[in-house]
């Protein structure tokens, strides 16, 4: 138990899966839980589920509900954070939904959302890989690529809240389709989702029979690990796919030290650490070859310290500041 018996509830409120996460005063993480998002796109089950997993986290950790001094929930999508309000989640059933008002009365403590992906560069900045800088950005690489700045020590929000959103840059006009409807925005040329869609073809062409083996064709199986045991087991056309990839991931870094000039950029996601040395030089070399040459060498390029747990750690800070809690 920690010592001042205060505890905070940080989670990642995805598609996909939830990730409860629970933190002493100090911000050190005393359990997590998972589970599995209600396929159903009822806001309601969701934030059963949600409730549930928060329950087993708090459980886990050995605190009791009364130690529960703030909870922070990052949802991926638009919201307002002041009045606690989600205005859009693409599958999760939340349409102008006060999450923050429902968890305040579930748990009994203060509530607050957060975006997911600005969440997540918080946490590394207060905990993580961004620790003590003040111009850095965060870019998260996985299905999508999502991104969060942060000007002079604090997350940019701009002026509806949607800074950051790196991944719908358009590098290539023309180029592959992107899940936002444009084509040749960078998420579609350098993320998991863009790597899967070209080893699929490559498996379907049959240039890939490591990849069929590791996956068959069922794009959703073509996940990092499925790709990188194709690469494994000698598939050089997924490699190339891998390696074009990390190469628009540069070009996209590029762009972002000639707008931003941060001291730092931390890739996220899981992905560096999945393929690897060669895939973060690839990016580092095309990032150094896109720039202008007063900007070389002038941002740090780091891996995620948090990995998973950065988006529920940067849900959880603002509970505990709130509350006085978080260490400084
Ligand atoms: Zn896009």
């Amino acid at each position: 138990m920690p010592k001042d018996g205060r505890v905070y509830v940080g989670a990642d409120l995805g598609a996909t899966k939830i990730l409860a996460a629970v933190f002493d005063s100090s911000m050190k993480p005393l359990a997590t839980e998972k589970a599995k998002t209600p396929r159903e796109a009822s806001a309601k089950a969701v934030v059963a589920a949600l409730a549930e997993t928060v329950r087993r986290a708090l459980a886990a950790s050995g605190a009791d509900a009364k130690s529960l001094a703030g909870v922070g929930v990052a949802v991926p999508g638009p919201l307002d954070r002041a009045r606690g309000i989600v205005r859009y989640t693409p599958n999760m059933g939340f349409k102008d939904y006060a999450l923050g008002s429902e968890l305040a009365g579930l748990f009994g403590a203060p509530a607050f959302l957060d975006n997911d992906v600005q969440a997540g560069v918080y946490g590394e900045l207060r905990a993580g890989a961004l620790r003590g800088k003040r111009n850095a950005v965060g870019v998260f690489v996985g299905t999508g690529i999502g991104g969060g700045i942060v000007i002079d020590g604090k997350v940019y929000r701009g002026s509806t809240g949607s800074a950051g959103e790196v991944g719908h840059m358009t590098l290539l006009d023309g180029g592959a389709l992107c899940g936002c409807g444009n084509y040749g925005c960078l998420e579609a040329l350098a993320s998991r989702g863009a790597m899967a869609k070209d080893a699929l073809a490559l498996a379907a062409a049959g240039k890939a029979p490591g990849m069929l083996d590791a996956a068959g064709t069922d794009i959703r199986k073509y996940r990092s690990s499925a790709i990188a045991s194709s690469i494994e087991s000698g598939d050089k056309s997924v490699r190339r796919a891998v390696d074009r990839a990390a190469y628009w991931l540069g070009v996209g870094l590029a762009n972002i030290v000639h707008l931003l000039n941060p001291e730092a950029i931390v890739i996220g996601g899981g992905i560096a650490t999945r393929f690897g040395e060669r895939y973060l030089e690839r990016a580092l070399a095309s990032m150094e070859e896109h720039l202008m040459p007063g900007l070389s060498g002038s941002a740090q390029v780091l891996l995620s310290e948090l990995g998973d747990l950065a988006v529920p750690t940067g849900a959880a800070y603002p509970a505990a500041e709130a509350a006085g809690g978080a260490a400084p």
